[in-house]
């Protein structure tokens, strides 16, 4: 599948790297997420990888 609208692709990109990781288990959760959806713990990090290196 191909994005060609770009702030559809850019949207989808920041989505892509605004994650949780679950410290538990390695899971990958929503940025939404409270709970790992694995292991149903709490010990999230954020996996925030800036992209917008330019303003
Ligand atoms: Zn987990």
């Amino acid at each position: 599948m191909t994005i060609t609208d770009p702030e559809k692709k850019k949207l989808a990109q920041e989505i892509r790297l605004h994650l949780k990781i679950c410290l538990d288990c390695g899971g990958r959760n929503s940025i939404y997420a409270d709970r790992c959806r694995k292991c149903h713990k709490s010990h999230l990090r954020l996996k925030n990888r800036a992209l917008r290196a330019k303003k």
